[in-house]
């Protein structure tokens, strides 16, 4: 029986896809679609015989889908040979009702539809790459893997804003986290890297790509997480404020008359490293750095400072931690955020070694010899999670 598994996440003018063998984690091919429903759309596929790209108008994720299926057939390799056991699909948000991944079925998207108001970005198009896939593969099944369910398992007292209950009861108003695929892959590969079991270990985890969160796992289970309703919560970002007074929203609306589309907006695609610095790119804002740009090394130190305070933080709600683990983009390829995020923080037992921490490629352990707490660097892989959490519910 065939491990295959085709992994789709459709974003709002985009649709990237995978297929992965669950068991190895091996791509056989991936590629993407991008600016669906502009005048000019482009894809790029790449499969056996490397990568091919073009560019012409893509009007929907249905054309977006068959554009797909179509560099499949024409550059390999076909999917009638690998024989597709599911496609999961990424979704961002599941609420407090899915902490598992799960099978699509028409109820499931009547549910997802109804979490729409608390990912307004992200659900519908979710949605519409489920739908999409449902009409162009309708023998297969479908996996929904959530961003958010990970991080279910967070007490109660972790994930209530104090804000007056009836906010939670009727409109859904907590803290859910995101980036829970990764969070969980990464955790399970530090476990095997530590050659422990996952259950007996207290983990930091940090995801530091341009969205960037924390997670505090006990036994497997995530117990705090720094995203919450909205990934616009905690760490810095490439974008994203992350944690900010509240109160500044209505300044901003009362005293400058901003409207709150406007105030989201900015939060979220005007803020962290790009408002501070003006680039979000974090290879971008090193060579800034490096150049004396002072908005620039301020944005590092805000983003660092937020890192350690997440950690110190965490710390104390495991009260011992065996791993702290850093992964995404600057978490795994950048060693100066990893030495000023850890910098100052020996009484807690943990110490880099600057010379591992230093050296490429860039994954494996860089705490010292003798470190009470391991410093771990982990590539993710959001899509080998997807296809392996598919392949577990169509299996089971
Ligand atoms: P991700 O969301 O995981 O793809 O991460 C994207 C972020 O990682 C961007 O800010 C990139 O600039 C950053 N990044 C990727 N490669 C490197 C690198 N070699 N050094 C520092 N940052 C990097």
């Amino acid at each position: 029986m065939s491990d295959h598994v085709l992994v789709i996440n459709a974003g709002s003018s985009s649709l990237k896809y995978s297929l992965m063998d669950a068991g190895s984690g091996a791509a056989a091919a991936d590629g993407v679609i991008e600016r669906i429903g502009e005048p000019q759309g482009h894809r790029r596929h790449r499969g056996p015989d490397g990568e091919t790209e073009s560019s012409d108008p893509i009007a929907s994720h249905e054309d977006a889908l068959r554009a797909a299926l179509k560099a499949f057939e024409t550059h390999g390799p076909s999917l009638d040979d690998v024989e597709l056991a599911a496609v999961g699909h990424r979704v961002v948000h599941g609420g407090a009702r899915f902490g598992a991944p799960s099978l699509v079925d028409d109820a499931l998207i009547a549910e997802v539809s109804e979490l729409v108001p608390l990912a307004p970005l992200h659900n519908p198009a979710n949605l519409e790459g489920i739908e999409v896939a449902r009409r162009l593969f309708p023998d297969l099944p479908q996996v929904a893997v959530f961003d958010t369910a990970f991080h279910q398992t967070l007490p109660p007292h972790a994930y209530t804003y104090a804000v007056p209950s009836d906010w939670l009861e009727q409109h859904g108003i907590r803290r859910y986290g995101f980036h829970g695929t990764s969070h969980s892959f990464v955790a399970e590969e530090a476990a095997r890297r530590l050659g422990r079991d996952l259950t007996e270990l207290n983990l930091i985890v940090l995801h530091l790509g341009n969205g960037c969160s924390a997670s505090a796992v006990h036994g497997g289970r995530s117990v705090e997480t720094s995203m919450g309703m909205t990934p616009l919560e905690g760490l810095v970002m490439g974008t994203r404020s992350g944690d900010l007074d509240p109160a500044i929203h209505g300044h901003l609306a009362r005293e400058l008359g901003w409207s709150i589309d406007e105030i989201d907006r900015v939060l979220n695609s005007a803020s962290g490293l790009k408002g501070l610095a003006g680039e979000n790119d974090f290879r971008e804002l090193s060579r800034l750095r490096a150049a004396g740009d002072p908005r620039a090394e301020l944005a590092f130190d805000v983003y660092c400072h937020r890192i350690k305070k997440y950690v110190g933080a965490y710390y104390a709600v495991l009260g011992t931690v065996d791993a702290i683990v850093f992964t995404a983009g600057v978490g795994q390829h950048s060693a100066e955020v990893r030495a000023a995020a850890l910098q100052g923080l020996e009484r807690l037992g943990i110490r880099l070694d600057p010379g591992r921490n230093a050296e490429p490629p860039g994954t494996g352990t860089v705490s010292a010899d003798g470190s009470e707490v391991t410093v771990l660097v982990v590539a993710t892989n959001e899509e080998w999670q997807i296809a392996r959490q598919a392949l577990a519910v169509v299996r089971r």
